[in-house]
């Protein structure tokens, strides 16, 4: 179900890429290659360096030099206007869910703005949180954002405050502002954390629409039950480093999740889906 694009640089291409947060070597020598169109996730322990990994692929964090040669390519390219970057990766995080809720990112000293749904989207084009005064918005914009948002189901939400609906609909928003750009990619950190059933279903659901919208899906997790059957490719990371890269079958075990995890896990298969416990 993954289908890479022949012929385009790879959408990821990381070698012997490490990572200080701190002290922390927080990641260390990772090389991995996603092509554009491939649906990936990644999946580990807390503090294994998840979270890392994408902040590096975004340029919040930074390679370290002084661990052998490396580089870390998106698109073929070393150097990005990091706006523009972020903007082909199609990034949603949950501190980006935050603070879109809040109206405000945080390092902002301002009053909290409450924002709707539509403007949520909107300010994707503006790489802002919020719609503010000398942002020039265009009709085409509005629409955009309207389709978005009923691609993501909640087009019935649009002038709808963020801060009055459910948190699956805030992320489902949240996820509809990252495509504003039609980005390579929609990378997902943590997409069902603190969500009841039904919002996760419906977060999957719209999730798995994009993935087959030939968009890659690069999915940060460790719920197996995110794993949206469009993904097939696991990558496994453990203490920083890339210890598994391979087909869902082949990675999705009991004794290869108990050994990742250190705790004795089972893992069980219904249909495209896998579930842990
Ligand atoms: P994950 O997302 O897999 O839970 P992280 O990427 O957040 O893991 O963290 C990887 C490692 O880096 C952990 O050991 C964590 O404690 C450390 N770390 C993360 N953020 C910081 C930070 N801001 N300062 C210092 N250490 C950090």
């Amino acid at each position: 179900m993954s289908a890479p694009v022949t012929g385009q640089p790879p959408l990821i291409d990381c070698h012997n890429v490490s990572v200080y947060r701190g002290e922390t070597l927080a990641l260390d020598g990772v090389s991995l290659r996603v092509a554009v169109g491939e649906h990936v996730a990644i999946l580990g322990p807390n503090g294994c360096g998840k979270s890392t990994l994408i902040k590096t692929f975004t340029r919040e964090c930074y390679p370290a030099t002084n661990r052998g040669e490396s580089h870390l390519r998106i698109l073929g390219r070393d150097r990005w206007d990091v706006r523009e970057l972020r903007g082909m990766l199609g990034i949603v995080t949950n501190d980006l869910v935050d603070e879109c809720t809040r109206g405000m990112s945080s390092d902002f000293a301002e009053l909290p703005r409450r924002v709707t749904a539509r403007d949520t989207v909107i300010s994707g084009f503006f790489s802002s949180i919020g719609v503010w005064e000398h942002h020039v918005v265009t009709p085409e914009m509005r629409e955009k954002a309207d389709e978005l948002l009923a691609r993501l189901g909640v087009g019935h939400l649009g002038d709808r405050l963020l801060t009055e609906m459910s948190s699956g609909e805030v992320r489902r928003v949240v996820i509809a502002r990252a495509l504003v750009h039609d980005p390579s990619s929609l990378v997902l950190d943590e997409p069902t954390n603190s969500l009841d059933l039904k919002a996760t279903y419906e977060l999957r659901e719209a999730v798995r629409t994009i993935a087959q919208s030939g968009m890659s899906v690069l999915l940060v997790t460790h719920h197996l039950a995110d794993i949206i059957p469009e993904i097939e490719r696991i990558i496994l990371l453990q203490n920083g480093r890339v210890v598994d890269d391979g087909p869902k079958e082949k990675l999705l075990t009991s004794e290869r999740l108990s050994e990742l995890f250190g705790v004795p896990i089972e893992v069980g298969r219904r249909g495209p889906y896998y579930h842990a416990w």
